[in-house]
């Protein structure tokens, strides 16, 4: 995904009380800094300057243009001299787009022996930007705060975050994800209410019938399959049965064949993402298995057993992390390692983790799978590498939904698991094993969650201003008691927060 095709308009704000002369000063700067900005490999997404506004009629106007704009994923707003807050009220009042409060100011330093009453009035955002803020606390509006030199490294990495964040929320106005079949039968935490989730979050959720697909994957034809199954052979170390010759070829074309059905049926329908069922596969040969990681891979959104939610979710994170290094994958905490000395969580699912965060080359396997009642469907097995991580996991609390991330610290695979017949990572939650998983439980975390190797907290927490829900973070710092009280409090503020 081309995020530099997006843009986020830098707007400055003033009045006109400082004379022209100054008005043109605050607009060279404010060219200067977008300039920086987007020479800087640190900004993923295009900056694009706009005139100051310094009356209610340009700030209204260049909201309304932002709302309108396809391409613009937010604002990012910057008041160089005093720009009186009234001004401001209309246009906030009707924008759409998330917005960033840049508190910064062009000269970095004081310039001690120069310093005069023109220097004041030129660089008063030390002031004017504390204006600024009082009238978007006052309209309860989100917004993230970056305060630092335009020209820090902080101050870019803190603008990177939201921009990518802002590219994942604008990914999902308007997206559409399929969920093939139902949920699976009883599972609570992957249901949840669809029509406030196209609501909230911008993107709809609707049903096919397995048939639909099934039909599209019977209309592969042999030639495509034949090319498809080449790829598997050139990209991955093919297991002997499924080789030219091997007595489980013919699963390799089946697996081929549904990885091109399914993605005939997203390319077709506009799709961004999809789940589906090991409960309502019918006239389906395999469950997709390989099919999924490769277009997990590919930017597609996906997760198991109906769970919408988090499908939506592996969506948006890919959009956060393109062109970063590691990945995204859908995951689930499957098992555990409670050696006191060495307390780990491996993750993993029946067949569907993301070949994006694959360690090495991954090997293409079939075993037998114990549920659904399928073919042995293929799949990539490999590990996963070591270094900081996260799980991200969005639930339904019926009031409103919560974004839940656990940071965590995967560590390498020092045993072979040599028949463990699915790809797999291994971490530690922080703070710890026991107030990690303590603290997911008592949020109503999903087993389900979007793992990532390229994204942090702060991607997440800009997301979920955004989206305008609630944001739990389980990191290095959680005490349980604290985060408890946490979990309280919010509950009386989203009682309130309607
Ligand atoms: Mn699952």
């Amino acid at each position: 995904m081309e995020l530099k095709k997006l843009a986020v308009w830098f707007i400055t704000g003033s009045q006109h009380l400082y004379g022209e002369e100054t008005l043109k000063q605050v607009a060279e700067h404010s060219q200067v800094i977008v300039k920086a900005l987007n020479a800087s490999s640190q900004i993923p997404v295009e900056i694009v300057y706009k005139p100051t506004v310094t009356t209610p009629e340009e700030i209204y106007n260049v909201m309304m243009a932002a709302n309108a704009e396809k391409n613009v994923i937010g604002i990012v707003a910057w008041m160089h001299t005093f720009s009186p807050a009234k001004m401001w009220i209309n246009g906030l009042k009707i924008l759409q787009k998330p917005l960033l409060h840049l508190h910064t100011q062009f000269n970095r330093d004081i310039p001690w022996d120069k310093i005069d009453m023109d220097f004041m009035n030129l660089n008063q955002s030390a002031h004017g930007d504390r204006e600024f803020g009082f009238i978007v606390s006052r309209l309860r509006r989100n917004r993230k705060v970056v305060v630092g030199h335009w020209q820090d490294e902080a101050t870019l990495q803190s603008i990177d975050a939201w921009a990518r964040a802002a590219a994942g929320w604008h990914d999902w106005q308007g997206a559409r994800f399929v969920r093939f079949g139902d949920n699976m039968r009883y599972v609570a935490v992957t249901d949840g209410d669809k029509v406030e989730a196209e609501y909230k979050f911008g993107y709809a959720v609707n049903t096919h019938g397995i048939g639909d697909l099934v039909k599209l994957i019977n209309e592969v034809d042999d030639a495509a399959v034949n090319t498809l199954m080449q790829e598997y052979e050139d990209r991955y170390l093919l297991a002997a049965p499924l080789r030219k010759g091997g007595a489980q070829r013919q699963s390799l074309y089946d697996a081929a064949k549904i990885e091109l059905g399914l993605k005939h049926f997203l390319e077709a329908g506009n799709i961004k993402g999809f789940s589906d069922t090991f409960e309502d596969l019918h006239g389906m040969v395999q469950l997709p298995g390989i099919a999924a990681q490769r277009l997990m891979k590919a930017g597609y959104g996906f997760a198991g057993e109906g769970d919408w939610k988090t499908a939506a979710l592996v969506r948006a994170m890919k959009v956060m992390g393109s062109g970063l290094p590691g990945g995204n994958s859908f995951m689930e905490d499957y098992t555990y390692h409670f050696d006191p000395s060495n307390q780990l969580v491996l993750g993993s699912h029946m067949l569907e983790i993301c070949e994006s965060i694959a360690e090495g080359k991954p090997s293409c396997e079939v075993h037998p799978l114990g549920i659904g009642g399928k073919a042995d469907p293929v799949r990539l097995v490999f590990n996963s590498a070591a270094g900081p991580g996260l799980n991200a996991s969005i639930i339904d609390m019926g009031n409103r939904f919560r974004l839940l991330v656990n940071e965590v610290e995967a560590v390498k695979a020092t045993e072979a698991l040599p028949h463990l017949p699915v790809a797999r990572v291994l971490w530690k939650p922080y703070p710890d094993m026991k107030t990690g998983c303590a603290a997911w439980i008592l949020a109503g975390g999903a087993h389900h969650t979007c793992y990532s190797q390229n994204l942090t907290a702060e991607h997440l927490e800009d997301f979920a201003d955004m989206a305008d829900i609630e944001f739990a973070l389980i990191g290095k710092d959680t005490r349980l008691s604290q985060f408890k009280n946490e979990l309280r409090w919010s509950e009386v503020y989203y009682q309130l927060h309607k």
